[in-house]
């Protein structure tokens, strides 16, 4: 892998206060979170993005939590957080960050439907079935695209021409990797996207109203202008 062409993640100094503050956030994941973890060979501590594709879409399931925010994007569980319950801090690989910066920078999302997925025709069952994991089997296995803001099948993804891939490298028009961000939409965000003229924060927003629990991804706020991981690669 070449390495990204982008600045050098800000110094996040752990648990040097910089007049850390206690707040309440919702949140699906366990913090402090790793946004440029390094998973060992041995595939014993993989980043778990990568590892199960359903961790991004459900987390480790909805939480109101009292952080302690220490103004760079790292927060420590203070009360009602998943590391209390015995569940490891999330981390997040490299790729999976750039994928996500690769998206916010994308100048402007051109929707259109995804080959091969029609949703008149769509299992929906087996693709909600997927996501719940056999004992025994590992992982569940991904067996159709889902949107990058809900936790539902996508039909539609950008298809905007870019001029660098995800590592932030020049890429040719011709190539497969100028074709769309990675931004991949369900029938319902589609159609929110169009009305919120493509402000995802709005969607998301909008989501999270109409359900709270279910209503948005684990990591839907990590496509937002400012979010904690797009601090620490990039600062705000
Ligand atoms: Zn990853
Ligand atoms: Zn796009
Ligand atoms: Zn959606």
């Amino acid at each position: 892998m070449t390495l990204p062409a982008l600045p050098s993640p800000a110094a996040i100094d752990g648990e040097h206060p910089r007049n850390p503050s206690t707040r309440i956030i919702h949140t699906s994941l366990a913090h402090p979170v790793t946004f440029d973890y390094e998973p060992p060979k041995d595939g014993s501590h993989p980043c778990q993005w990568c590892h199960n594709f359903t961790y991004g879409l459900l987390g480790l399931g909805k939480r109101t939590v009292e952080v302690l925010d220490f103004g760079n994007g790292r927060y420590i569980e203070v009360s009602g957080g998943h590391v209390a319950e015995g569940h490891e801090p999330s981390r997040m690989c490299v790729v999976c960050a750039l994928e996500r910066i690769h998206i916010m920078r994308c100048a402007a999302h051109r929707i259109v439907h995804l080959a091969g997925y029609q949703v008149d025709s769509f299992n929906f069952a087996a693709a909600y079935n997927s996501l719940v994991p056999i004992p025994g089997q590992g992982p569940p296995k991904k067996i159709n695209p889902w949107c990058s803001l809900c936790p539902n099948p996508a039909f539609f993804g950008c298809s905007a021409l870019q001029t660098v891939n995800k590592f932030q490298e020049p890429v040719n028009a011709s190539s497969r990797d100028a074709i769309g961000c990675g931004l991949l939409l369900c029938e319902r965000c589609e159609g929110l996207i169009h009305a919120a003229r493509g402000d995802l924060a709005q969607v998301i927003m909008e989501n999270e109203q109409r359900d709270f629990t279910f209503g948005s991804r684990a990591d839907a706020t990590y496509l937002l202008p400012g979010n904690d991981m797009y601090q620490f690669y990039i600062g705000s």
